[in-house]
């Protein structure tokens, strides 16, 4: 009965988000699927963030974070741009339009299609990662466009491998190709910080 088992986790529907945050210096985003609406008296939403992520730490120390939902019609770079590389190291606002709400934080001006501002109400410790449990303080609809679902970023937006000479192995999620016969059991993609069971032999 079995087909495969570890495909079983990837059934689960998400969609995809740019998450900002500001930490007193400057405004910060990264990409993240783990969002969900947990109850609606009052208004709370769940979100999940990899403790590697900078805006992790942010969200830790100020308590507030937007989250902006990313419509079907946004092109790869977005994701390149908020997802593939860390702001620690870039200013991923540089070349983004944005306004903001009345907590201070961004939402992006285009390729989103609703935003909501977020107030945590409690942190819960998962290891590798935390479950941010938070009051929506405002929010609003952008557009009518529908939001990117996960699935349709795998199937419309993320480029298709190009063929590989090298031998290696590439991250299933962003595409990262590590070169080498043997991936380490306790790899992690410097790209998207997924482990290495999310990387396949190419
Ligand atoms: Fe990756």
């Amino acid at each position: 009965m079995t087909k495969n088992e570890n495909a079983a986790l990837f059934k689960i529907g998400y969609g995809l988000y740019v998450l900002t945050t500001n930490d007193g210096e400057r405004d910060n985003g990264c990409i993240v699927n783990s969002v969900m609406q947990i109850t609606n008296t009052p208004n709370k939403v769940a979100v999940a963030i990899n403790k590697q992520n900078h805006s992790h730490d942010t969200v830790i120390k100020t308590n507030k974070l937007n989250i902006n939902c990313i419509a079907e019609s946004a092109p790869f770079s977005l994701f390149q741009n908020f997802g593939f590389r860390s702001g620690r190291d870039a200013d991923k606002f540089e070349d983004i339009a944005f306004e903001r709400s009345n907590n201070g934080l961004a939402v992006l001006k285009d390729n989103v299609n609703a935003y909501m501002s977020l107030w945590v109400e409690s942190a819960v410790d998962l290891d590798t990662h935390t479950l941010f449990i938070c009051f929506v303080t405002q929010m609003d609809e952008l557009s009518e466009e529908r939001t990117m679902t996960y699935t349709y970023y795998q199937d419309n937006v993320k480029p298709k491998p190009q063929p590989q000479k090298k031998k290696g192995y590439v991250c299933k999620i962003c595409g990262y190709v590590h070169e080498g016969d043997e991936l380490p059991e306790d790899f992690i993609c410097p790209v998207c910080k997924h482990p290495a069971s999310d990387f396949e032999p190419v």
